[in-house]
């Protein structure tokens, strides 16, 4: 176990889970229906810090996550999604546990290349997104698991 301590929450002052893990009905167009993570709502700029030590293997836009973050350490990698395109680290870095990593993103993102989704307006959203939120994933060896069960 690489944190014998545990995790520490990624979004701290904020609790409210607005999208659970696992079934659902799709919230807005381009959305899974099956939610492979947990939703935890924020202002936009809401600092989200690392739950554990580890490493940014990946920061960019990814699809319906929109603009993302991935952590990875030992057999875990935890995913930051709808996060702010004004990035405070780089894709390789090592971070500390409980160091800010990133900010909750804006609703709305423009000029991303490929970017397909919007809203009923037609105006271009950070990912498959509703609202400023952070989307929290895990992975375990590559198998989503309900982060919440890690907290
Ligand atoms: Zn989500």
């Amino acid at each position: 176990m690489l944190n014998p301590d545990g995790f520490v929450w990624p979004i701290p002052g904020y609790t409210k889970i607005t999208s659970p893990f696992g079934k659902r009905n799709s919230p807005t167009a381009g959305a899974s229906s099956y939610h492979y993570g947990a939703d935890i709502g924020a202002p936009e700029g809401t600092n989200l810090i690392a739950v554990a030590d580890g490493q940014v293997t990946f920061l960019g836009f990814l699809g319906a996550g929109g603009y993302t973050l991935t952590l990875s350490f030992g057999d875990f990698k935890v995913t930051y999604c709808h996060i702010s395109p004004n990035y405070l680290v780089s894709e390789g870095d090592f971070v500390l546990q409980g160091q800010i990593i990133a900010n909750v993103g804006p609703k709305y993102v423009y000029g991303v290349p490929g970017n397909k989704y919007k809203d009923s307006n037609g105006k271009p959203t950070n990912g498959a997104t509703t609202g400023c939120h952070l989307h929290l994933g895990m992975r375990i060896n590559d198998k989503y698991v309900n982060p919440l069960e890690y907290f």
